[in-house]
């Protein structure tokens, strides 16, 4: 991550520097994980910067609030307002967003529905997640021997940050053995998704994906490569997936906000396809990519423009 001092960050309506985006050691997040947050990208435009998908972002959050019996005080208007604010205060076309909502309040029983909460929206410099080359070259991935969690133990729709515990175990243990990422199974043993992303699968000219019931986060690029495939005439299957349909399916790649679309060349050391990115993954990748960037026009109203100067007087 690019720290850059000369930056702003968003805490609570205000744009304050940098180095004062600070909590307390006591605060509630430290020591019991209670924060909720998203992850969000804006691209350059002709017309300038915009944020992608910025409201369904928003909503996430919400939600996320809502499980956590976070009392959250902003409408998603407001974050969508908030994102547009920090990216213009911080003259970025092509960024990062990071909207994060912690219990900052100094407690050290768990309980948490009456503590504290601030909100912040964080930028920053951001190129492709798995690497320079990931997204044409592809990524060799392994299948983690962590799972995503069962039903009724942490809530998989939440985006809180206890759930990167066991994303944080596969990512390590899949670059400790020179994989750019891990697959993990949900606790039956079905295909989930990655350690922050959701994954598709192609099988004679079929799209599959797993479903919510696999424990997976709701992934927003998800439901955008699911609008995208039936707009291309593409047919998708949301559906159980056996960890052996990843080693026989024609092409694999993976999909969120930070990886974007990202083909997958095999796993666990056996190809996928010929081993190669795949025609079905590229041109969902470039699909993305033309809309994120407004060069295929926006029909499902996916950006947030960012006005230039939009926070003089702010
Ligand atoms: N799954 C996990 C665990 C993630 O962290 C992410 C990234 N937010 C995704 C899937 C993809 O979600 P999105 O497309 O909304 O970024």
């Amino acid at each position: 991550m690019a720290k850059n001092s000369a930056m702003k960050i968003w805490r609570d309506g205000h744009l304050v520097n940098w180095d004062d985006a600070n909590i307390h050691i006591l605060s509630h997040v430290v020591h019991y994980g209670s924060s909720v947050f998203e992850g969000v990208r804006a691209y350059e435009t002709p017309s300038g910067g915009a944020i992608f998908r910025a409201r369904e972002h928003a909503r996430r959050l919400l939600d996320s609030c809502k499980i956590y019996r976070m009392p959250f005080p902003y409408s998603a208007d407001d974050v969508v307002q908030a994102m547009v604010d920090t990216v213009a205060a911080n003259d970025m076309k092509e960024c990062y967003i990071r909207p994060l909502v912690i219990r900052t309040g100094q407690s050290m029983g768990v309980g948490g529905s009456d503590i504290p909460i601030e909100t912040f929206v964080i930028p920053w410099k951001a190129g492709p997640y798995l690497g320079h080359e990931s997204t044409t070259t592809g990524v060799h991935v392994r299948v983690s021997s962590w799972r995503r969690p069962a039903p009724d133990t942490t809530p998989t729709l939440a985006k809180a940050g206890g759930n990167y515990l066991s994303s944080q175990l596969t990512k390590m243990e899949a670059k400790v053995d020179e994989y750019a990422e891990g697959i993990m199974l949900d606790s039956f043993g079905f295909v989930s998704e990655g350690s922050g992303m959701n994954i598709f699968a192609v099988r004679d000219g079929c799209l599959y994906t797993t479903p919510l019931s696999a424990g997976i986060l709701q992934g927003i690029t998800r439901d955008s490569v699911m609008v995208m495939a039936k707009d291309l005439g593409i047919d998708v299957r949301e559906q159980v997936l056996l960890r052996e349909f990843l080693y026989t399916a024609d092409e694999l790649f993976f999909c969120g906000t930070a990886v974007e679309v990202t083909p997958i060349c095999s796993v666990d050391r056996i190809e996928v396809g010929d081993g190669k990115p795949g025609p079905i993954s590229l041109k969902i990748q470039k699909q993305y990519l033309g809309i994120a960037r407004g060069k295929i026009p926006d029909t499902h109203r996916w950006l947030t423009h960012v006005p230039e100067l939009a926070v003089a007087g702010r």
